[in-house]
């Protein structure tokens, strides 16, 4: 069912997600204005193209879906709504053709966002979306219709047919997502769970020397157990730094850490990581190889020439008390160096966030139970996923998804 031509809708928030949803909108019709509280929309999206913006990733649906661990189900259908593929195919479309990175990771050629997000203002211009910029939302008036404050202070409220909130995260506050819808939501009984950080680095209590010494290094090609979670081992690389410890293993143990760390705080033991610094190499291997020492070899030779060791993963097996001399002891300090994580680093530090309007909130087509003809996408939601470009596909296909429930829902008033 297509919606009245004369349908209106209000989209608040100019991100992926947002700005997906007016898309698909505009697409079928309805006249669509964003409201952005910042001076230009999609600035997280720009700021990730810094990193080469890793837009989704190529590997097989069934493990794609696995990176949104509890979330996986409700997101599953938005994801064959609009797939890795066809989210590839758009940035063909706009003039960005993308290519598979070795890891899988899916990147644009151009391996920046500015000329994709160029072009895809120009097609929104194009289809007719409206963008009004330093347009804050900030509540509801006593209709139910949301209110916009512009950058003179002056409030508006605005009547549109329906309305798709797409206000992301609590991440990177500077750049216009800084949870503070969350309040708003909560008094009008809207069900959200806390925002946390994710995909975060954490803060580890390391000496000044090894501090000072490492902090820039890579941890190559390691694996990482929360010890005693039951959560299986994360593999990658990892980057030493002042304050900690980060990269994709530490963001793929995420939600498993932020639990560890809450039994920690609430009197249970200290969340350990046990970092295993050779995850090729069996245990039996890696003995017989440290037998072989030397006599007047020292710890670091002995480490270096027979297990391959370089000085960051010596120098984290020093920081983990006296060197074991035995071969045997320090088979298995290098299967599992501990280290000890404090915290994680604060939210506006993170790469995404997890908590959000809690999906029970949700009915199957993204709009808000208790408020009938508001739809809700991306970040607000209280999904998350590990960096590999699965935030911005289901920011993306949430949009999509979020839309096309409005779409419906307008053509059901007809
Ligand atoms: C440094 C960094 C690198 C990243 N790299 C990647 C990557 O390579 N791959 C990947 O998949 N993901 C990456 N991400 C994550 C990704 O950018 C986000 O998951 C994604 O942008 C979320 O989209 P969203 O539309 O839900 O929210 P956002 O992009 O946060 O957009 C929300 C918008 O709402 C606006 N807004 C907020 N409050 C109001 C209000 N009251 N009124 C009006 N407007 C408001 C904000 O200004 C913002 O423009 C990265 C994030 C960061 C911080």
């Amino acid at each position: 069912m297509s919606p009245p031509t004369s349908s209106t809708a209000a989209v608040i928030g100019g991100g992926p997600a947002g700005l997906f949803a007016a898309q698909t909108l505009a697409a079928a019709g309805v006249k669509v204005t964003v409201y952005e509280r910042m001076p230009s929309p999609g600035r997280k999206f720009l700021l990730a193209g810094h990193g080469g913006l890793n837009i989704t990733h190529s590997e097989d649906r069934a493990p794609f879906l696995g990176r949104y661990g509890p979330s996986a189900d409700r997101i599953a259908p938005m994801l064959e709504r609009f797939s890795p593929e066809d989210l590839r195919a758009w940035c063909e479309s706009l003039g960005q053709p993308t290519f598979v990175g070795s890891s899988g990771r899916v990147f644009p050629q151009a391996f920046r966002a500015t000329p994709l997000f160029r072009a895809w203002l120009a097609h929104l211009a194009d289809a007719g979306v409206t963008i009004e910029r330093r347009s804050a939302w900030s509540g509801w008036d006593a209709d139910g219709r949301v209110l916009i404050t512009d950058s003179s202070g002056r409030t508006r409220a605005v009547k549109s047919d329906i309305t798709v909130f797409a206000l992301g995260g609590a991440s990177w506050p500077h750049l216009g997502a800084d949870g503070s819808w969350v309040e708003p939501f909560r008094e009008r009984g809207v069900e959200v769970t806390e925002l946390r950080a994710a995909n975060v680095g954490l803060r580890v209590a390391w000496s000044d020397v090894f501090a000072q010494r490492f902090a820039g290094a890579p941890l190559k090609n390691v694996s990482i157990t929360v010890r005693g979670s039951g959560a299986p081992p994360r593999r990658g690389d990892a980057m030493l730094t002042r304050a900690g410890i980060e990269g994709g293993p530490i963001y793929a143990s995420g939600a498993t850490i932020r639990a560890a760390l809450d039994a920690a705080s609430a009197g249970d033991d200290a969340c350990v990581l046990d970092i295993d610094l050779r995850p090729d190499v069996d245990a039996a291997e890696l003995e017989k190889r440290l037998s072989r020492r030397r006599p007047k070899d020292s710890a670091t030779t002995w480490l270096r020439r027979s297990v391959g060791l370089d000085p960051a993963g010596i120098g984290l097996l020093r920081e983990a008390g006296t060197l074991p001399t035995e071969p045997a002891a320090m088979t298995a300090l290098i299967k599992a160096v501990p280290v000890a994580v404090v915290d994680t680093m604060p939210i506006d530090r993170a790469i995404s966030t997890a908590g959000g309007i809690a999906w029970s909130e949700v009915d199957e087509h993204l709009m808000v139970r208790r408020m009938p003809g508001t739809f809700v996408a991306g970040e607000m939601l209280d999904w998350e996923a590990p960096t590999g470009g699965y935030l911005l596909q289901a920011s993306f296909s949430m949009g999509a998804w979020a839309a096309d429930g409005a779409l419906a829902w307008l053509g059901r008033d007809v």
